[in-house]
């Protein structure tokens, strides 16, 4: 089996069925798959760490996405919205702590106009012109992106969630379409945008053959950040009685990604550290680079929740950034104070 896993770092690419093979191996292969991501992971970004401060303006969301936990029909969850004011003290209190990218993540809020995004993009571009604006606001129009963009966003994250149409369905309600997600990503790319896609490992009703069409997906779409986690469910969702994603599945997946496209970035999400005390660790030893601290304001931080038992929603952003450096640091590698653009430039 290990010879699978020089074969992909030879060839960065497998076949469908050579990749279920892999993503079903034992725990000896996994851990040689990790010692090899390892590797590359060192080859291309060093030992270096890039941190991402994360803003959860929103949990206001008009779609209904049968896993996530600020879904439309949720009506038990405690809405919030963070105001113009609110979003640029958290910018600031970031920049001070040594972010430059700032992760504008919410859910599909009809509050947030275009225009009111873009004042808020324009804002923080203008305050800070040496950081990157990433922005992770689920489907819009392309229109729409292309206003975001000229603004002076540069990065979109839109996990495509299931490479195949299907499952993506068994996921989502019927007005929620695979042909749409798609659509989005590939305006995105059109428009320029440095954009991240993504998935949940241990979803409902995702196979291993599932697992091999989103590496096949990603392989071919060639996106310059991949965000996947493991799915865990949430007690007010359809998912709820639906078991959570494996550590072991989720390291395996990040060490294949890194694998296949060397350059990109991959990372440690919250989701893998609820999982796992160790999982942020765990992930970075398998080839991650990025992690994504919640820079929120504490007193909305337990609302934006999409799933149960998410992780640092009572520190400070400045514990975070503390508990990570020292997380980080055991395992070797260090926390760098820049943008962190990908070096998987070719588009
Ligand atoms: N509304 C935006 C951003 C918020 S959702 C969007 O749709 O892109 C961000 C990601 O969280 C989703 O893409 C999904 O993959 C993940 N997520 C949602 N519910 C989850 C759950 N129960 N377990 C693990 N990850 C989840």
């Amino acid at each position: 089996m290990n010879r699978l896993v020089d074969k992909l770092e030879k060839e960065k690419i497998l076949t469908k069925a050579q990749f279920v093979q892999l993503i079903n191996c034992d725990e000896t292969t996994r851990k040689y798959l990790a010692e090899r991501a390892d590797k590359i992971r060192i080859e291309n970004y060093g030992k270096n760490i890039y941190i991402r401060g994360l803003i959860e303006f929103s949990n206001y969301c008009k779609q209904d996405c049968y896993y996530c936990g600020i879904r439309k029909s949720n009506t038990e969850c405690p809405r919030y919205r963070l105001s113009f004011q609110d979003i640029m003290a958290c910018c600031k209190e970031g920049y001070d702590l040594g972010f430059r990218t700032f992760v504008l993540q919410g859910g599909e809020d009809p509050y947030f106009t275009d225009d009111r995004l873009c004042e808020i993009i324009c804002a923080i571009r203008t305050n800070y012109p040496d950081c990157a604006i990433t922005l992770s606001l689920g489907e819009k129009s392309k229109e729409s992106y292309k206003r975001f963009f000229d603004c002076g966003a540069d990065r979109y994250l839109l996990r495509h969630e299931t490479a195949n149409k299907e499952h993506f369905q068994k996921l989502h309600p019927q007005k929620q379409t695979y042909e749409s997600r798609m659509e989005c990503l590939r305006a995105l790319k059109e428009i320029g945008y440095q954009v991240g896609c993504g998935f949940m490992v241990g979803s409902p009703y995702q196979t291993a053959e599932n697992l091999a069409e989103d590496l096949l997906f990603i392989k071919e779409l060639n996106p310059q950040m991949v965000g996947i986690g493991p799915f865990i469910p949430h007690s007010q969702t359809p998912f709820k009685d639906f078991s959570q994603g494996s550590l072991d599945t989720t390291l395996k997946m990040l060490s294949i990604i890194r694998l296949m496209l060397p350059k990109v970035l991959l990372p440690a999400t919250t989701a893998l550290a609820t999982i796992d005390s160790k999982g942020r660790e765990k992930g970075i030893l398998a080839g991650a680079n990025v992690v994504m601290p919640n820079l929120s304001p504490v007193s909305v931080r337990k609302k934006y929740q999409l799933y149960d038992n998410k992780v640092c929603t009572g520190d400070e952003s400045a514990q975070c950034r503390r508990c990570l450096e020292g997380r980080i640091n055991s395992i070797g590698c260090k926390i760098v104070t820049d943008r962190g653009d990908s070096k998987n430039t070719t588009n």
